[in-house]
């Protein structure tokens, strides 16, 4: 199942992404499931309920939550999250609540990750493909890989349609909920993955993904 796990809604002051335009148009992009990530807050959750929607997409509610050690895209019960943790206490709730934290554009200039957080695997996983990324910010993540082990995942960071599933993520196994997403994600079953063609507005069929050549895994 290939998922966009980096998207901005209009509850992103920085997005003009509506969730109805993810909604009707995530599926012609060969997306099968979105990540609703918007900044610091997971209130487009109140607008649909999670999880496998009739069109056959499969949408789920975290948030990008930012703090002066870098962003972290979040997964789990964190609704009521307390705002302003720094990168330490959040991550240490995030694991104490069963949650995931995943490392967002961890090189990008001005947003970088505190590496001492992974070199210490207060966080494990982090985004070695960001669609907004310049592509020496995504390639610094090799580096990452090889000393720390960490599994890169994909995500977009849409804040417009255009850029909707321009990158992804994809899992081994289906995921019909933010459980069974969690868990995938804990398990390391997934491979980040590129779009192969240029992204249409109104592409009228699935668009081809391959594996990045920067992530080859071997299992
Ligand atoms: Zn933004
Ligand atoms: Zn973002």
């Amino acid at each position: 199942m290939r998922f966009d796990l980096h998207v901005h809604t209009t509850f992103s002051a920085c997005s003009r992404l509506t969730l109805g335009q993810i909604w009707q148009h995530a599926r012609s992009r060969g997306l099968d499931g979105v990540c609703i990530t918007d900044h610091d807050t997971m209130a487009a959750s109140d607008l649909l309920l999670e999880g496998i929607q009739p069109n056959g997409l499969c949408v789920i509610f975290g948030m990008e939550y930012a703090t002066s050690e870098g962003d972290f895209l979040l997964f789990g019960p964190f609704e009521a999250l307390a705002k302003g943790l720094s990168a330490p206490l959040l991550l240490r709730e995030v694991e104490a609540s069963g949650g995931i934290a995943i490392a967002a554009h961890p090189f990008r200039e001005g947003r970088a990750t505190n590496q001492q957080l992974i070199a210490t695997g207060h966080c494990t996983i982090v985004e070695g493909i960001n669609g907004r990324n310049r592509l020496h910010e995504n390639l610094l993540v090799n580096h990452w890989q090889d000393l720390y082990g960490i599994r890169p995942v994909g995500g977009s960071d849409a804040h417009s349609l255009d850029e909707l599933g321009r990158v992804a993520t994809s899992f081994h196994a289906p995921i019909r909920n933010r459980g069974e997403f969690v868990a995938a994600l804990k398990a390391g079953a997934y491979t980040p993955v590129t779009a192969t063609l240029p992204m249409a507005a109104t592409a009228p069929a699935a668009h081809a993904f391959s594996a990045h050549p920067a992530f080859a895994f071997s299992s």
